[in-house]
């Protein structure tokens, strides 16, 4: 295991690297002071996930959202209800763990190798199994009953 220092300097440089991707696509960015409590397993699994010869060729996952504001999270349950889109919530604002700080939550999606962004539930559950094996205390979003929120991760 990383120090909490040491995984929050490591955190900060992984969060800083996806600004720049995550920003073309108009999602919302870390902040890589509030990703810094599970930096280390994203570090971890992002490491066996590129130590892996056939997963790094499928894409690489990057972070697209933690803390997100009540006001956000009230916007997102509006879609796919009064506004136009699929439904992404059953969260209003101030329900998620996004809406919490320090935030126990993240999003993950893939920048495939064209370039594209992906929600693939292949690779998404391939990528719970290591944030799993990094840590048992890990919950993701596709393994709840009901809605299966696949992106997601809480720890
Ligand atoms: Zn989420």
């Amino acid at each position: 295991m990383f120090s909490s220092t040491k995984a929050g300097h490591l955190a900060h440089i992984l969060a800083t690297s996806l600004l720049g991707q995550v920003a073309g696509n108009e999602l919302v960015p870390p902040d890589p002071d509030k990703i810094e409590q599970y930096g280390h397993l994203i570090i971890q699994a992002l490491a066996r996930w590129l130590g892996d010869p056939v997963l790094r060729l499928t894409g690489r996952p990057i972070i697209t959202e933690c803390y997100r504001s009540p006001e956000r999270q009230e916007e997102l349950y509006k879609q796919g209800r009064s506004k136009p889109g699929p439904i992404v919530t059953y969260k209003r604002g101030g329900e998620s763990k996004h809406n919490k700080l320090p935030t126990p939550a993240l999003d993950v999606a893939f920048i495939l190798p064209d370039g594209e962004v992906s929600w693939s539930g292949l690779l998404l559950s391939k990528f719970a199994r290591l944030m799993k094996a990094a840590d048992a205390r890990v919950r993701w979003g596709g393994d709840w009953p009901g809605f299966k929120d696949r992106p997601h991760f809480e720890v």
